[in-house]
């Protein structure tokens, strides 16, 4: 179908980015199509990232739970075996289910789906050649950009997706493998160095860095995940950076260093996941053909509307700027989206929580201890430990804690932080307070189901203006 008539909207990427500004523009009547060139809807999250990353979590950790933590449940097992082709068979399974979900929201909302890369040929024309072969060319009056990331590289390793791999090759590995090192303890090293760690390999994360967790997680509670993946039998070289690494032999080896320079070792491993970040792609786009501008990281460059130089093309999720998270990149869909359509749009980026799927998971949301310090903002703090609550008691699962930060004078919370069991569901609640201005006040005054873990959240909003009842 060439030269089709013109569309209202052109959307190249169908990640979370794509897909939900696609789905929400066929809600908003708008006449869209979406270029995705995956073969799959859904993006890195649902194909290669969130999703099968959750999914090999949490089985790893029922795994692991049912190997060391049933007998002083009262429950005796036998033999426990894992089944690792299962495993990863019950992964696709959910991967799979979701990105068909996302086939059948397209067609409920009217959204045409291209399957094909997608190049800028003009302004308002892009190119695209379909997976199937072949060429067609769409029209829009406007055009977004959602074209993702992907790994960033380590110089001199290059990945095989078998023993150099990056987060995709952890998420598929065929056995256990003896030793992996990790480079680097962002979420994606802890998460899937949680993964195999669970299953039986010997992981090893080395971070340059003192501090494990990545950018954005409390100095305090990044030091207790430390303590707490190292019990779980997890090492760690912090502050060591990784100087060199050959994949010729045997093993793979690397050369490490000690960040602040001086000793230095050599690190072998069955598997090497190189976990340093992502990078914007947008290789191939063809942005030079319209003139549109990258930052020295990558990162399209955009206007707080999200438009480029050229305003009808926009740019949102991974391949411009902000937290590469999903829910970010599905919050400046809607918000993209409505501009588009209303003229108005509007993503509040002080508030976009961040979760680590360990066990225990950590949360977060707001300002950290480190950030007021450094802009010297004044502040109180309240905190109360799960080993104080009843339901975590009950549940014999009790490290951890949550830590609210607020300000002094008005009592308005400022950020919150917590690592403990349901981390990542109970940081909606602060979420929803530092959204609409809640003081500590506000939440411990609310009344919380009991015997509940959401009432450490309550007891921590005591203890920031008053005293914890429990502890
Ligand atoms: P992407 O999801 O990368 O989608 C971009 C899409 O564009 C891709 O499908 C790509 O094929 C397509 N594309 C690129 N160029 C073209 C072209 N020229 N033509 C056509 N199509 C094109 N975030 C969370 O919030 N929670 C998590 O738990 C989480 N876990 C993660 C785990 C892992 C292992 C990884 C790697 C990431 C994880 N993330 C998580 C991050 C999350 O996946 C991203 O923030 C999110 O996918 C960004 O969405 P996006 O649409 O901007 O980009
Ligand atoms: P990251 O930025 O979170 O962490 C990278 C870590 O690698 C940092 O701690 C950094 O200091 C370290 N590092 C960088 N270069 C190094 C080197 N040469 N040697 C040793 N250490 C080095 O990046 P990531 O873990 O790769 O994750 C990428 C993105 O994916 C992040 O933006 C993250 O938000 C997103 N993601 C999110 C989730 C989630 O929300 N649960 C899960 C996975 C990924």
């Amino acid at each position: 179908a060439s030269q089709a008539e013109e569309k209202d909207l052109v959307i190249i990427g169908g990640g979370v980015a794509g897909y939900v500004a696609a789905i929400k523009a066929g809600q908003e009547g708008l006449k869209v199509t979406c270029i995705e060139k995956r073969g799959m809807l859904g993006g890195t999250c649902l194909n290669v990232g969130c999703i099968p990353s959750k999914s090999l979590l949490n089985n790893s950790h029922l795994y692991h739970q049912i190997l060391h933590d049933t007998k002083n449940r009262g429950i005796e097992v036998g033999d426990v075996k894992l089944n690792l082709q299962a495993m990863m068979k019950a992964k696709d399974t959910s991967v799979t289910g979701l990105t068909k979900g996302i086939e059948f929201l397209f067609k409920k909302n009217g959204v045409e789906y291209i399957k094909g890369t997608g190049a800028f040929a003009s302004e308002h024309e892009v190119k695209v050649a379909l997976n199937d072969g072949g060429e067609t060319s769409v029209i829009g009056k406007n055009i977004l950009i959602a074209t993702g990331s992907e790994s960033t590289p380590f110089p001199g390793l290059e990945f095989d997706e078998k023993r150099v791999v990056t987060s995709t090759g952890a998420l598929s590995l065929e056995k256990v493998p003896e030793k992996m090192i990790v480079i680097g303890g962002g979420i994606i090293g802890l998460e899937m160095g949680s993964v195999w760690s669970r299953l039986g390999a010997k992981v090893t994360v080395v971070e340059f860095l003192d501090q494990i967790g990545g950018p954005g997680m409390d100095n305090e509670i990044a030091k207790q995940t430390l303590k707490l993946l190292k019990k779980q039998g997890m090492e760690f070289k912090l502050g060591t950076k990784v100087v060199s690494g050959d994949n010729s032999g045997e093993t793979v080896k690397l050369e490490v260093d000690s960040a602040k320079g001086g000793k230095s070792e050599t690190l072998d491993a069955d598997v090497v996941l190189v976990a340093i970040g992502r990078r914007p792609y947008t290789a191939g786009l063809g942005l030079e053909n319209v003139g549109l501008e990258v930052d020295e990281r990558g990162r399209v460059v955009i206007d707080s509307e999200y438009r480029t130089k050229a305003s009808h093309i926009r740019c949102i999720g991974d391949c411009t700027f902000g937290p590469m998270l999903a829910h970010k990149a599905e919050e400046e869909a809607v918000a993209a989206v409505e501009y588009i359509k209303k003229g108005y749009g509007h993503v509040n980026y002080g508030v976009i929580p961040s979760v680590m799927y360990t066990h225990p998971e950590v949360a977060w949301v707001g300002q950290s201890e480190q950030d007021l310090k450094k802009d010297n903002i004044p502040y109180k703090i309240g905190t109360f430990p799960f080993s104080a609550n009843s339901r975590a008691k009950t549940n014999l699962d009790t490290e951890g804690m949550v830590k609210m930060i607020a300000d002094p004078e008005t009592d308005r919370l400022l950020g919150c932080h917590i690592i403990g069991p349901n981390a990542g569901e109970m940081i909606a609640e602060a979420t929803l307070a530092l959204e609409y201005g809640a003081s500590t006040e506000d939440i411990a005054r609310t009344c919380h189901a009991h015997p509940t873990l959401a009432e450490a959240f309550k007891e921590a909003a005591m203890a920031t203006y008053s005293k914890a009842i429990h502890y």
